[in-house]
């Protein structure tokens, strides 16, 4: 640390952390990471001088979680200098908050840092609110608006954040003696409060933002909630995949579908065609959301309104863009569908369910706007400008997507074995990983960040897998790769098998295989985007085993099943390939209960012999298995490859 808080600016900074959060907990005035807060203080640097500086929210930080270490801190002298200078690109202040930072291993300071800079106050707070922005998004006039906080607040026309907004923000609060303000109001964007303490200007935040609340319930038209009709769940849930496959023509996405009676409500306004093409609640939301929505009034619509989007999308980003940056994927983020609700779409579940959330709220503030006065956001021209904002092109530059990201895959048997290293394999690929377990525990396995979800359903039981695909699709939109990992075994001399337990082998690995294929082929087929199946067989197809007759002849039937589905899905682009691996032991729950040391026995041999019994003379292991089936699932690897199999043995002796 080279910079260091004295005791009071420790409490100051307390103070700042409490408040943040509460800001930050409320989603209707911050919402994922927006917003940011400030405090000024005096802090002492590595030579023991005491320095004036700006400690502002830091990226990566959220406020309703913000920590004293989310707040950069920053040197005041060079950050008001910045004054003097008439212009500079979004690139070149990126470049001119670093120099400004006094500790250079802290996050990059908030965008909007100049703003909280230029204002004379010791605590700034600044929220993108519902409420605000449901007046600012109309045609009321800024004199109209300032009237409802009864003259304490300034409204200011929408600027583009940025060093430009910083600027003539600046030039607007020295122009004036904002001591006789409280806030802010920035058109299009949110507002911005100070004070002296913490709670000065956190208290100022929730008095104007209650002020617009209230003079918006007066006249508010509210969404009138209605639950999705009888019937028309289970129909959408069909259409899933093939409006997945018409959006993921380029890349690959996950869909969340947000059914709850507030959105379907929303989707049957007589209004909720028309606000398409409103834009979001804030500019900053547009790189995310894109300025237009896709409108669908009926299913059959989907393919047509689909190709319309893009083409009017690739149209409007020549107008605008030209050939400035490469274009986004122009396949619409949002689909409202009259009568279902809304669909979110985007490569990564947690970014849908980003949009989903962005979009709720634009959605809240497009009615009140219309029902305090004439919906108005940014132009075209300005939202494409924003959607292409040349510091998040720099870091999509930097930033480059997963190949593998977009695609749903399924492991079966993924509680333990190759199963399990499988199923977290595909998560660390940017695969969004549904890890499938008769064994309950498999449920605990879902982790927070959105890329495992762990279902517990019994392969063997048709209806329990017919569901499980549904609630899949329900969840995500389709399923692109499965893993039919899933398998018994209980070696027996051949004269010694019982007829039941040759059934219970049967039932596994043949039907089990079946019944996850047949419904995973269903969906893919649907989609027309391609699909992979890949069966985990082991070599006892190839090379019959001692002992392991009802475990082979079950197995024969799914490798078998696997060169059907490359025959049938060929033309559908899906791929079928089997994996013939051996001798895996670690994390292997068939291989426990002295499975292991009687094969041992039977041979011969002892354990470590056994273990490494092929030609490399090497321990295969559940890494190698999951490392083949991940680029099996590459198409630049195996993409010319069906109805094939491959061993991951060590070479058998
Ligand atoms: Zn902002």
């Amino acid at each position: 640390m080279t910079v260091v808080l004295s005791k009071d600016a420790r409490v100051l900074l307390g103070e700042r952390v409490r408040t943040s959060r509460l800001l930050g907990k409320d989603e209707e005035l911050v919402l994922h990471g927006g917003g940011n807060t400030s405090v000024k203080l005096t802090v002492r640097d590595t030579l023991q001088r005491n320095r004036e500086a700006l400690l502002v929210k830091g990226s990566g930080s959220d406020l309703a979680s913000i920590d004293e270490n989310g707040f950069t801190i920053l040197d005041m002298v060079p950050l008001l200098e910045a004054k003097a200078i008439e212009r500079m690109s979004d690139i070149e202040m990126t470049s001119y908050l670093r120099t400004c930072m006094l500790d250079p291993d802290q996050p990059f300071p908030s965008v909007e840092t100049f703003l909280h800079a230029f204002i004379k106050a010791k605590f700034v707070d600044h929220s993108h609110a519902d409420s605000i922005l449901s007046l600012t998004n109309t045609d009321l006039d800024d004199g109209k608006i300032a009237e409802i906080f009864g003259g304490k607040v300034l409204v200011l026309p929408y600027v583009a954040p940025g060093f430009e907004l910083a600027r003539y923000f600046m030039d607007f609060v020295s122009s004036i003696d904002i001591s006789g303000y409280e806030g802010v109001i920035l058109r299009h964007h949110g507002l911005v409060t100070w004070g002296e303490t913490a709670d000065e200007s956190y208290d100022r935040h929730i008095n104007i933002v209650s002020a617009a609340k209230n003079f918006i319930a007066e006249k508010w038209k509210g969404i009138q909630r209605r639950e999705i009709e009888e019937g028309k769940r289970d129909e959408f849930i069909d259409f899933l995949p093939v409006l997945r496959g018409l959006l993921s023509r380029g890349n690959r996405k996950i869909l969340y579908w947000d059914n709850s009676p507030e959105m379907v409500g929303y989707s049957l306004l007589p209004e909720a065609e028309e606000f398409s093409s409103l834009g979001p609640a804030t500019p900053d939301m547009l790189i995310r959301t894109k300025m237009n929505y896709l409108y669908l009034r009926s299913l059959s619509e989907a393919r047509e309104g689909v190709e319309k989007y893009v083409a009017d999308y690739r149209d409007k980003f020549q107008r605008y863009i030209g050939t400035s940056y490469p274009m986004h994927d122009p396949y619409p983020s949002v689909i409202v569908v009259k009568g279902y609700g809304v669909v979110t779409s985007s490569p990564s579940y947690k970014e849908s369910r980003i949009i989903g959330d962005q979009v709720r709220h634009s959605f809240r503030v497009s009615i009140a706007a219309k029902s305090v006065g004439r919906n108005r956001f940014i132009t075209e021209k300005q939202a494409f400008e924003m959607e292409y904002w040349s510091l998040e092109e720099a870091k999509l530059k930097k930033f480059r997507k997963p190949e593998l990201q977009g695609y749903i895959g399924l492991v079966t048997g993924a509680a333990s074995g190759i199963g399990k290293v499988t199923f977290s394999r595909f998560a660390d690929e940017g695969i969004l990983a549904i890890g499938a377990d008769i064994d309950p525990s498999i449920v605990f396995m879902t982790d927070k960040n959105g890329m495992k979800f762990g279902m517990k359903f019994d392969i063997t039981n048709e209806e329990e897998v017919r569901n499980a695909f549904r609630e899949v699709v329900e969840m995500f939109g389709g399923i692109d790769v499965v893993f039919n990992n899933a398998g018994y075994l209980k070696p027996s001399p051949l004269d010694e098998l019982s007829l039941n337990e040759l059934r219970k082998h049967i039932e596994v690995n043949s039907i089990g295989s079946f019944n996850v294929t047949k419904e995973a082929f269903k969906i893919m087929k649907k989609q027309g985007i391609g699909g992979n199946i890949i069966f985990n067989i082991t070599k006892n197809v190839t090379n019959p085993g001692k002992g392991m007759t009802a475990y082979g002849t079950s197995k024969a039937f799914a490798s078998q099943l696997s060169r059907y589905v490359a025959v049938e899905g060929g033309s559908y682009g899906i791929r079928s390939n089997v994996v013939n691996p051996d001798k895996i032991f670690r994390e292997s729950k068939i291989w426990e209960g002295g499975v292991l040391e009687d094969r041992a026995k039977a041979k011969g041999i002892t354990v470590d012999e056994y273990r490494k019994g092929n030609l490399l003379h090497m321990e295969v292991l559940p890494e190698h298995v999951a490392n083949v089936v991940i680029a099996l699932i590459r198409d630049g690897t195996f993409g010319a490859t069906t109805g094939a199999s491959i061993p991951v043995d060590g070479g058998i002796q």
